[in-house]
């Protein structure tokens, strides 16, 4: 029988693969050296299935795919910052916003332990990033502060959290699983691996259509795969304004007539744009490095 599922987990040559909601533990046989494609966790897969078991036929188009850690057809990025332990770090967040847009996967902001904002900076990190147009909300896992918000915003996507350590992704995740997945999944340990260690990923379904990947996140590494020349597509409100830039090469960064840099301090934030020009450094920093 030819059904079509997902899969949700890699070990070693076993595919996992659900189909609403019973797993199906298949293999590949071969049928893909010819082709470049590789399954990988997420993946769409047409199956020739048998009781319990199967063999993966088919790998179906890719809406989008990481390659480190391997998996494709995330929905959404949850991009975690923290007010406090670690203090808020835009220049990261931006660096994972124009990744995230780069990839075509759907970003949101969470701006984790409210609970100790007593400065109110959280007001301040949010109004920049709604007046871009992102959805942005605002978290504490301990107090379990606006977690249903957050339940909502995962239904039905495949969603994976990214943020540096200690912003509390764990903790979140942990907040919404129920105590069963959360055992059995463990994600609060993988989170504590080094880089290296975390080749596989798996994704959780912690409801029908609603998927969590066990991610400890998208290094640097993958960031750089931005084309320097192209970053600023990836902040996507200076794109209304580079019409108005004199050169259509121009860099946004040493051009005297930049349109980008003619809204600086009004329609575009200071900090968005500070981070562009940080992270612009950086990526032609290693592109000319490659030569
Ligand atoms: P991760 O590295 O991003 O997975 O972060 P963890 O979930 O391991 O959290 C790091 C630390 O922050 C732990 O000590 C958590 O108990 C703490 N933490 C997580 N969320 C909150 C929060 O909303 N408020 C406060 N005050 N602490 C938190
Ligand atoms: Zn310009």
């Amino acid at each position: 029988m030819k059904i079509k599922g997902k899969i949700i987990n890699i070990v070693s040559n076993i595919f996992y693969v659900e189909v609403d909601q019973k797993i199906y533990e298949c293999t590949s046989r071969g049928i893909f050296k010819q082709s470049d494609i590789k399954p990988v966790v997420g993946d769409n897969v047409i199956i020739e299935a048998e009781e319990n078991t199967g063999n993966i036929l088919e790998v179906l188009d890719r809406i989008n795919y990481i390659k480190r850690p391997k998996i494709a057809n995330l929905t959404q990025l949850i991009l975690v910052v923290s007010i406090k332990n670690p203090k808020p770090d835009l220049l990261m967040l931006d660096k994972q916003l124009a990744f995230a847009e780069f990839l075509n996967i759907k970003p949101i902001i969470l701006i984790n332990k409210i609970d100790l904002d007593n400065e109110k900076q959280a007001k301040d990190i949010e109004k920049i990033y709604t007046s871009i147009g992102y959805k942005v909300i605002i978290t504490s896992a301990k107090e379990e502060i606006n977690i249903a918000d957050l339940k909502n915003i995962l239904n039905n996507n495949i969603s994976a959290f990214s943020g540096n350590s200690g912003v509390g992704k764990s903790s979140l995740i942990n907040s919404i699983f129920n105590k069963a997945k959360a055992l059995e999944g463990d994600i609060s340990n993988k989170n504590k691996k080094g880089k290296n260690t975390t080749t596989t990923i798996k994704l959780f379904e912690i409801e029908k259509n609603t998927y969590i990947a066990d991610t400890p996140g998208f290094s640097n590494f993958e960031i750089y795969e931005i084309p320097y020349k192209e970053l600023y597509k990836f902040f996507i409100e200076f794109n209304q304004y580079v019409g108005n830039c004199e050169y259509v090469d121009c860099t946004h960064i040493k051009e005297n007539k930049c349109g980008v840099k003619e809204m600086v301090g009004k329609e575009i934030s200071i900090s968005r744009y500070e981070n562009f020009k940080k992270i612009y450094e950086e990526l032609k920093d290693k592109e000319d490095y490659k030569w």
